[in-house]
This record gives C-alpha cells, structure tokens and sequence, in this order.
C-alpha cells in the first residue's frame, strides 16, 4: 500500500509503502510486515547506479532524522504484530549517511520486542565494525539481505554496474556469519545483454556460489523500472524481462542445494517476468508455493505452449552465445 506518494512532491513525513505479505519462517507460512521508508536514497545510485534500478523516485533529498522519526511513527501504528518484519530503504538501512545508526537502532528496537526476524538491506561496502556492533545487540532477530545479484564480476560490472566485486560481497557474508547474524542474498535474474539462456547460466551459478554464505536465496527477476537503462532498451525493443519458466527452472536446477525463494515483482506483467499471458497466473502460483514450502512437485503439472517456445528462445541463444563469457 503506497503511503507517502512519489516524485519531489512526496511527503517526506511519510514512509514510501507498508503493506503485508506471506512468507516463510522456520517452515511455517506466517504474514510479513513491510516497511519502506523514504530516504535521501543510494548513495551508488546517486553517483551512476545499478542498471535496472528505478529506486531514485522513492527518495527525498532533504529527508532528516526527524522526517524518518516520523515515518516510523506511522509504521507502527499500522503494524500488527506480524512475526516478520522487512525494513526497506531506496539504499542501504546501514549506511550511516542513508540512516543513522542511533536512528537504526531505534528502528530495530522497535520491533525486535515482538518479531521473531526483522530483515533490513544492504550494500556489503556497509557491513562494517559500528554497523556489525549495533546488528549484534540484536543478533537473535535480524537478518541482512544483499544484493549480490550475479557471481560473475564480469556480469556485476559490464551488465549491472554494481560498483562492488564479489569479493566485497565475500568479506561481507564472513563478518556477518562471525557476528552470527543470517544473511539473505538475492540474485538478479537477467540483467540486461545477456540472452535468456545466458541470464538462466548466471543466476543457477549464482545460486549455487550464494547459498554457501546465506542462509537464505531470493531470485529477483529483473522488472523493468522507470528511468533506468534497462527501461531505455526495453522501450526500443532490445530487452525483455525473464520468462517465468526461466524462474522455475532456476529453482528446479538448484533444488535441494538450500534455501531458494522467489517473488517476482510486477510477475505476469509486461514489465515483470512473465510467459504467454494464459498460464501466468498458474505458474506464479506455482512459484510462490514453492518459495514457501520448498516442494518442487508445484511444477510437476504445469504446461502450455508457451513453454515450447520459451525452449526454442534458450536454445538460440545457447549456441549463438559463448558460455565463457558469462
Ligand atoms: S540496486 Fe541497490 S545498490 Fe543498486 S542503485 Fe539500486 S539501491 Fe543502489
Ligand atoms: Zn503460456
């Protein structure tokens, strides 16, 4: 649910977006509460940013510690008590020029009392010794997410423009495990110049590479957000989001390998990954009920044309493409 509304006439009082969702915690399906509060914003995307990322319109300029006070404020009056607890910035929460750190420690004070995981993001370059500090006195309840996105530098610089090396990504997960905090790694699926088949080689060794260090692996399909590069090719037709069937198949080749979600945002859309137009809303299903339960049979019924199309596409671009240049 939007709050704050967007753009420069945005009330900076007002987070971005709260709403609830279902997700998975110690093998039961519970609800999760989500918050995303509007900050000054990435301080990567501010420099040259991330190619799919269109986060920039959620941020505020002159957002101050008593703008967040207050979004937080309105955040809890609408929490219900939900047992997980997502805490998104445009950024990273442990940035400590994006949020404070005693404003940090308040956020997760707050809802530490009564969730049993409270998730916040960030960039690896900000898990540092304050950050990890202020984490530890939480250490029962919080969880970490990066965006690791692809295990390949050469995918992170050439097609995401990450502005870190897996290695950076590497040094982080070994503080957090040292701090005994999980880690959540999400990984991008099909950044923009690789072919489908390229994009499913990716992200299958970049699962494979994360759940090493995380205790948890989301799959994000690229969706394509305004004012991005990726929007930039996407309207002169040389870009198309994932197939879903691209998604299934990263989860069927990494079954069994760890723990492996995704929940593809704008899923079926024209923006979002999606298949045909017919079996989406089956396979999306079929998605979501995997990435809670973990059971690989969902996908053992699903079908449609499409499918056989979405092959002929991975083929083509198998043998028309290197895989070593992945
Ligand atoms: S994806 Fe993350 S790191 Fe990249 S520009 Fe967006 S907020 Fe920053
Ligand atoms: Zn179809």
């Amino acid at each position: 649910m939007p709050v704050g509304g967007n753009g420069e006439k945005a009330d900076p009082n007002m987070p971005v977006a709260v709403w609830r969702e279902r997700d998975s915690l110690s093998g039961e399906v519970v609800d999760a509460f989500v918050m995303v509060l509007r900050t000054s914003g990435c301080r990567w995307a501010r420099g040259a940013g991330c190619t799919m990322c269109g986060y920039r319109r959620d941020t505020h300029p002159g957002v101050g510690p008593e703008h967040l006070r207050a979004q937080l404020k309105c955040a809890l009056q609408r929490y219900g008590g939900e047992p997980i607890v997502k805490i998104y910035t445009s950024g990273s929460f442990l940035d400590p020029e994006e949020i404070p750190p005693d404003f940090a420690r308040e956020v997760l004070s707050s809802f530490a009392s009564t969730a049993s995981r409270v998730l916040v993001e960030s960039r690896p370059e900000y898990i540092a010794d304050d950050a990890l500090d202020m984490l530890s006195a939480f250490r029962e309840k919080v969880w970490v997410a990066i965006g690791l996105e692809s295990a390949s530098d050469e995918v992170l610089q050439k097609c995401v423009n990450k502005g870190f090396t897996v290695d950076v990504y590497v040094e982080a997960a070994r503080k957090l495990r040292s701090a005994g905090i999980p880690l959540k790694t999400y990984v991008l699926l099909k950044p923009p110049f690789l072919s489908e088949w390229m994009a499913v080689e990716d992200a299958v060794r970049t699962v494979e590479f994360a759940v090493e260090h995380s205790a948890e692996v989301s799959i994000n399909p690229v969706n394509v957000q305004s004012g991005t590069l990726v929007e930039h090719l996407w309207r002169r037709g040389l870009y198309r989001p994932p197939w879903l069937w691209s998604v299934v198949e990263v989860l069927l080749r990494t079954h069994g390998k760890g723990r492996v979600v995704s929940y593809p945002t704008g899923g079926g859309k024209r923006r979002g990954a999606h298949n045909c137009g017919r079996c989406d809303g089956e396979v999306l299903r079929a998605i979501r009920e995997y990435s809670l339960k973990g059971e690989a049979d969902v996908f053992a019924s699903l079908n449609c044309g499409c499918r056989e199309r979405w092959r002929a596409i991975m083929e083509y671009g198998r043998v028309t493409l290197n895989s070593d240049d992945v």
